[in-house]
């Protein structure tokens, strides 16, 4: 199982990556970011880093590692 994390600072709640996540693993959160945007928030149960999420958001919201714990990349 892959691993996620997420910078929500940058977060513009524009909801692409909640359309690319193929296993219901996003959704907008409750919470506020700095700039006044309902922020992402991830299931770790449901994510199976796949990344793409990490393709689709315009604003390098999500860093993916892989399961020795380095950092994912395309
Ligand atoms: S890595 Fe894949 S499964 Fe995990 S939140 Fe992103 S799109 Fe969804
Ligand atoms: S694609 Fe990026 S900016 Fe858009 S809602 Fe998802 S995390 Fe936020």
């Amino acid at each position: 199982m892959g691993k996620i994390s997420l910078n929500t600072g940058y977060c513009k709640s524009c909801g692409l990556c909640i359309r690319a996540c193929t296993r219901g693993a996003l959704s907008i959160s409750g919470k506020t970011n700095e700039k006044g945007y309902r922020v992402i928030a991830a299931d770790d149960m449901k994510c199976v880093g796949c990344g793409l999420c990490y393709t689709v958001c315009p604003d390098y919201v999500f860093t993916i590692e892989d399961q020795t714990g380095s950092e994912w990349t395309v």
